[in-house]
């Protein structure tokens, strides 16, 4: 019998490690969970050892260490215009899965009422269940994940606290326009509802540009922006995420915080300062990286001929399996990885409304040197075969 809390228990293990163990067992190219194949800049780990060496070793400031909120504040005025307090405007956490945990168990009562949009990220809904809020869920779908604004509407109701949105959005690879944005944003005015905003591939906008909710006029105290130093300088081993909002906001995500982990790695965080200040020039590589590995893995998608809807974020790829026949998607990502020696990520789990429409799509990542994708590639072609 199952100990696990019966909030937690229908979650059972996240599909990001099972398709990991998977790919590790079959000796699988893991294009499943994202994470890079490659290093981060080697100048970043020579900050964190400068740190480590100097005695940075301690307990950090609870909602941030010193140097890395400040660093925060710099990057989100350089990037957005927006002007943060480093000491009551910014908060640290063990990446943004701690973040969104901390913001969810700060804002949102038992019986809330909170809009999230399917394909949903997979901790979303765990952590609503933990504090019995009631997720609203609207449905992006194939073949274009565009928001049919009626339905949303729909979901706005006076119970609603929050609106928890997530774009760039994982894993359809959508990017929110600023029309989208705007009709969420005066909805969210009418109803007076807060907005949790995932925004760990701000950086990774291919052919749009990533508008940050907190720039909408009125918003910047409605928004608590939640990002990743992990996506952005490829070390998700280090674990460390940021937030950004008004002061009442920062601090109900610090009421959680100071109970789940109290402080994140201080060496760690002092060199994430050093990252987040580096030159604009950084960003540009990354994206230029990121759409060539984009490109490789689209076109070895499409030689695999499977339909694909080429992302306009994220360093993720969704692919229609339909027509190949199985039951399920995680029947096909279980036959690729054991089979055709690739794993990939099945989307049902993210949509949890279970439509059957919805159980045919796959998830490739590209945060890969191209070498990894193109060994992937021949192996895909297996596929149109
Ligand atoms: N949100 C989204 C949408 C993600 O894809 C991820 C995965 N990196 C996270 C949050 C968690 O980020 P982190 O690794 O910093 O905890
Ligand atoms: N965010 C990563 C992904 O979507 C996984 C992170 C995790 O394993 N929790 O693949």
């Amino acid at each position: 019998m199952s100990v696990t809390s019966l909030a937690l228990q229908p979650f059972g293990t996240t599909i990001f490690a099972d398709m990991s163990a998977l790919a590790t067992a079959h000796d699988a190219i893991n294009l499943g969970q994202g994470f890079p194949d490659f290093e981060g800049p080697e100048s970043i780990k020579e900050a964190a050892i400068d740190a480590l060496r100097s005695g940075s070793n301690q307990y950090a400031r609870s909602q941030g260490h010193v140097p890395f909120v400040e660093a925060v504040s710099r990057k989100v005025e350089r990037h957005y215009g927006l002007l943060r307090d480093p000491m009551t405007e910014v908060g640290v956490y063990s990446g943004a899965t701690e973040a969104l945990a901390a913001a969810i168990l700060g804002l949102v009562d038992r019986d809330d009422e909170v809009i999230v949009f399917e394909p949903v990220y997979d901790s979303y809904l765990p952590l609503l269940s933990l504090v019995g809020a009631k997720p609203r869920i609207a449905s992006l779908r194939w073949p274009d994940f565009a928001m049919d604004r009626e339905a949303v509407e729909g979901l706005f109701n006076d119970k609603t606290k929050l609106l928890l949105l997530n774009t760039p959005h994982n894993p359809s690879g959508k990017v929110f326009s600023l029309q989208d944005l705007m009709f969420l944003a005066e909805l969210c005015d009418r109803y007076g509802v807060l907005v949790v905003c995932d925004e760990v591939y701000e950086h990774l906008t291919f052919d749009c540009e990533h508008v940050s909710m907190a720039t909408l006029p009125g918003f910047e105290d409605r928004v608590l922006t939640i990002s990743s130093t992990g996506k952005t300088f490829s070390m998700t081993g280090w674990k460390i995420g940021y937030a950004h909002g008004s002061a009442p906001l920062i601090a109900a995500a610090q009421s959680a915080h100071q109970f789940l982990t109290f402080a994140t790695a201080t060496p760690l965080q002092q060199a994430m300062a050093f990252a987040l200040d580096l030159p604009l020039s950084f960003y540009e590589g990354f994206r230029a990286e990121y759409t060539a590995r984009r490109h490789t893995l689209l076109q070895a998608l499409e030689q695999a001929g499977l339909p694909t809807w080429a992302p306009q974020g994220t360093y993720f790829i969704l692919s229609h399996i339909g027509h190949l026949g199985f039951y399920s998607d995680r029947d096909f990502a279980h036959y690729l990885t054991k089979e055709v020696g690739v794993a990939c990520i099945p989307a049902s789990p993210f949509y949890p409304t279970g439509r059957e429409e919805d159980m045919q799509l796959a998830r490739f990542a590209f945060c890969k040197r191209l070498p990894t994708i193109e060994a992937a590639a021949n192996r895909l072609v297996r596929l149109a075969t």
